[in-house]
């Protein structure tokens, strides 16, 4: 016997099929959603229905044919609903508005001054009311990524490297705050999903993705799917041992990937070398223009880096290698030494149709975070919170 919760969940699953199948086929007839989506004509003209009176979706013309009715054609309503996604990084948060359709409506990047929880928390969520007050009461959802430790479940930001805050129960403050649901999550992993779909690694079954911050961490897709765990930590490098490294990590090893291969390691390196506190960027703009000690330590890096991909590599097998993070500034001198150090440790059938290449979204990085909100519309979620069944 079904319960009131199977059936929920049925119709929430449908919902969510129903909006991908239009995501993906926009503008179609019922006959095309039913078909593609395997879904009866009465429940299409039913679950179309609730869309449309959510204005989820609406009609938008005829299909055109010779005999009988002019079947009426559906798209995504981009008119109505907005959602956000934002990235937090070294002292600043990106923030970008979306419509259905996936298209940015609107970009800004604010500048974070304080260090500390209670006072950033005011701060972001201050920029986040100047930035969505034209339209907070249509606001869908909002996500957030961040380099660090999260439960992507609990949206709890265990570790948030830059500002050294721990336990940060950011998703719980949102959604007080905000009264929408909002998902919480390590860069990482939506970063990857969004190189999959839209981005560098849309061809590429394999993928692995590592990205350089204060920390090290991997994001892989394997026979295109995510491969993640709520069991495990999946996705930092942090503590993977490089080859020569000595130094100290907190966990109480040395040579640790965080203390050797980071922007971190790198501007620490680069001040011990010359007493000059430069960001990795600068530092990487330096050995861009030949500059010898910035030229050096960048090389060194590449090579131990090299070879910690190497591992990787003949772990995940992946066809495609995408890096991301300040360091790809000197991508030039840096993916020359990785393809060296992976063809001196790897097996040729391992790399020859490797592919090294930089991830899309460094750049505009509130696109990855965008997916976070693009999956729970595919999964039904957040259209089961607008629709009342008719
Ligand atoms: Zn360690």
């Amino acid at each position: 016997m079904s319960t009131k919760s199977d059936t929920a969940k049925v119709r929430q699953h449908n919902l969510g099929l129903v909006y991908q199948v239009i995501d993906h086929h926009q503008p179609l007839s019922r006959t095309e959603l039913s078909r593609l989506s395997g879904l009866s004509t009465a429940s299409i003209t039913k679950i179309s229905r609730e869309l449309l009176d959510a204005r989820v979706i609406r009609e938008c013309g005829e299909l055109h044919s010779l005999r009988g009715r002019h079947p009426i054609l559906l798209e995504l309503d981009s008119r109505h609903f907005r959602y956000l996604a934002m990235r937090l990084g070294r002292g600043y948060v990106a923030m970008a508005s979306f419509d259905l359709k996936g298209r940015c409506l609107r970009k800004e990047r604010y500048t974070l001054l304080s260090r500390e929880k209670e006072s950033l928390t005011r701060e972001l969520f201050s920029h986040l009311e100047t930035f969505t007050q034209k339209y907070r009461d249509r606001l869908l959802a909002m996500a957030v990524s961040l380099p660090g430790r999260v439960d992507d479940e609990q949206g709890w930001v265990h570790h948030f490297p830059f500002y050294d805050i721990h336990d940060w129960p950011l998703k719980q403050l949102l959604e007080q705050t905000f009264s929408i649901p909002c998902f919480v999550s390590s860069s990482i992993h939506p970063w990857i999903m969004a190189e999959r779909a839209w981005g560098a690694a849309q061809k590429s079954q394999n993928a692995l993705l590592i990205l350089i911050q204060e920390d090290i961490g991997a994001g892989v897709i394997l026979d295109g799917q995510l491969v993640n765990s709520r069991q495990s930590r999946i996705g930092s490098l942090n503590h993977l041992p490089t080859a020569d490294g000595q130094l100290p990590c907190y966990c109480g090893h040395q040579g640790c990937a965080r203390t050797e291969v980071t922007t971190s390691a790198l501007e620490r390196s680069y001040l011990e070398l010359t007493g000059d506190r430069l960001s990795a960027r600068e530092i990487c703009e330096l050995a861009l223009a030949e500059e010898g000690k910035a030229r050096e330590l960048l090389i060194t890096l590449g090579h131990e880096l090299g070879a910690l991909l190497a591992t990787l590599v003949i772990f995940f097998n992946p066809q495609t290698l995408l890096f991301s993070g300040e360091l790809l500034a000197a991508a030039s001198i840096l993916f020359p030494l990785f393809r060296q150090e992976i063809s001196a440790r790897v097996p040729r059938e391992y790399f020859e149709h490797l592919s090294i290449e930089a991830t899309c979204f460094y750049e505009d990085p509130t696109r990855p975070t965008a997916i976070l909100v693009q999956e729970a519309l595919f999964d039904g979620f957040l259209l089961s919170r607008v629709t009342q069944p008719c």
